[in-house]
């Protein structure tokens, strides 16, 4: 589908800020009708039309019904194409009141503006080719981001990483199709344009691109969604403290009484820049109560799915039977041993753990004095970010990993095509299918449905 032939004809408008009280609201007017319409409301020196592209202008908002004026404005004038629509587009800053805002928006749309969809204006962006399908969810992502990884994600997203990378990997794969499509139109003056050895090895580099970055989508989901770390331990070793301590405030109830901490907790903390998911679970132990062992249950599943697990352990006691009880249930890859209440004297012996977990990091841990704090969050950090250090997965997106999924089977098909030297009808249907998923990432293929489902998550004003 041709982007332009999407093209909308409406002047659309709409809130751009929040809604509540602030210092400035923002009203975006976007269209071929933007500057007449907005100049049939405003009023200052000047006109509109006459004003140069990307100026700013002071003026009023101005309701002819009603004959008065509504409030002093600053009005921005961006003529397309160089705008964030690639049409006209007129900002009004105005004072930040939802009232004020609504009234000049319906203003507006009585003087024949529409009321913009949800994303409208950065589809408008993406139909009129300013940025591609890929940036354009990039923009939503940045908004939504509320971690320094997942910002940075969005970011190098944005500025076009990944479309690069999948244009790239589009255009060799089209190249490839064109010279057996040639092969196929000229076969009978025997003309080819590459061995079919060659045209193995060029799909086959293809493929193995698009698995790296398969391989590296968990990492990218983790970064976007955020990491989780699961705090684990028998009943009254500290674990709400420790929470609560990760926290910086006294979400989690902490009781001297064994088996408090029945469901599971969850905060987003901040652990050295990065934003990680706590899951206080309830105490381990066995249990009859129906409530509690819920809880244990539940705990042992977000042991299963959590990026990291705290171990903590009461360093002033023995290792008890409920403590070797987890022993065998750390289903989660990476740990961290915590041992707490270093403020008492120490009684543990770690001899059973150390042997069953050799490689896992120690940390020493006074809950009640911050004792070891900063080496804990130190150690977290650096078992979460550590594989992130490196390059950026670049993808994060389930609507990437599908398309990216049907590109990678397509081109399974198409080698073992070549395999099977089946003719090569079979083989260019199957690479053209592979284009045309790469395709769809960045909206050089797309539909109706592919647009909806992608700018449907975004807000109204966006
Ligand atoms: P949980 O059942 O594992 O969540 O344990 P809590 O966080 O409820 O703590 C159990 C008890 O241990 C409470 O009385 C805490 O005040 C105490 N506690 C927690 N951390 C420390 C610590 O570092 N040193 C000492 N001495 N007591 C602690």
């Amino acid at each position: 589908m041709k982007r332009e032939a999407l093209q909308n004809a409406d002047t659309i408008c709409a809130i751009a800020t929040p809604a509540g009280q602030s210092a400035i609201g923002v009203i975006r007017v976007s269209g071929r009708q933007a500057l007449n319409l907005v100049q049939s409301v405003f009023k200052g020196n000047g006109k509109l039309e006459t004003f140069q592209a990307h100026t700013v202008h002071h003026g009023e908002v101005y309701d002819p019904l009603e004959g008065r004026v509504l409030d002093e404005a600053l009005f921005l004038v961006m003529r397309g194409p160089r705008s964030y629509t690639g049409e006209d587009v007129v900002e009004i800053q105005s004072h930040g009141n939802p009232f004020l805002l609504q009234k000049i928006l319906s203003l507006l749309i009585s003087r024949g503006a529409r009321l913009a969809l949800p994303g409208e204006f950065t589809r408008r962006a993406f139909l009129s080719g300013k940025i591609d399908l890929a940036q354009a969810e990039a923009v939503m992502e940045i908004i939504s981001s509320q971690s320094a990884e997942r910002h940075q994600w969005a970011f190098s997203q944005l500025k076009g990483h990944l479309s690069q990378k999948i244009n790239a990997l589009r255009q060799k794969l089209l190249y490839i199709l064109a010279q057996i499509e040639a092969s196929i139109d000229f076969s009978e003056e025997g003309i080819t344009f590459s061995t079919t050895e060659e045209m193995e090895r060029g799909v086959e580099a293809i493929l193995t691109e698009i698995q790296n970055i398969l391989g590296e989508y968990e990492e990218g989901r983790r970064i976007r969604d955020g990491f989780t770390a699961v705090i684990v331990g028998r009943p009254n070793v500290g674990k709400s403290s420790l929470m609560n301590l990760l926290l910086q405030e006294d979400r989690a109830i902490v009781s001297p009484l064994p088996g408090t901490t029945r469901d599971l907790l969850q905060e987003w903390a901040q652990i050295d820049g990065t934003s990680v998911k706590l899951i206080d679970t309830a105490g381990y132990r066995e249990t009859s109560d129906f409530v509690e062992s819920e809880g244990v249950r539940r705990g042992e599943k977000a042991l299963e799915t959590a990026d990291v697990a705290l171990w903590v352990l009461d360093a002033s006691e023995p290792l008890q039977k409920e403590d070797r009880l987890l022993l065998g249930k750390m289903g989660c890859e990476k740990r961290i041993i915590v041992l707490n209440k270093m403020d008492l004297p120490r009684r543990i012996d770690l001899t059973g753990i150390i042997e069953r977990y050799p490689r896992d990091p120690i940390i020493s841990l006074s809950v009640i004095n911050r004792e070891g704090l900063e080496e804990l969050k130190r150690s977290v950090k650096a078992s979460l970010v550590a594989g992130t250090e490196r390059e950026r997965p670049l993808v994060a997106l389930v609507r990437h990993r599908g398309a990216l999924q049907r590109g990678e089977l397509a081109l399974g098909r198409a080698l073992e095509s070549i395999v099977r030297k089946d003719s090569w009808e079979f083989l260019a249907a199957d690479l053209r299918e592979g284009a045309d998923a790469l395709g769809e990432i960045v909206g050089e293929i797309t539909t109706d449905a592919i647009l909806d489902q992608v700018f449907s998550q975004f807000c109204i004003g966006k």
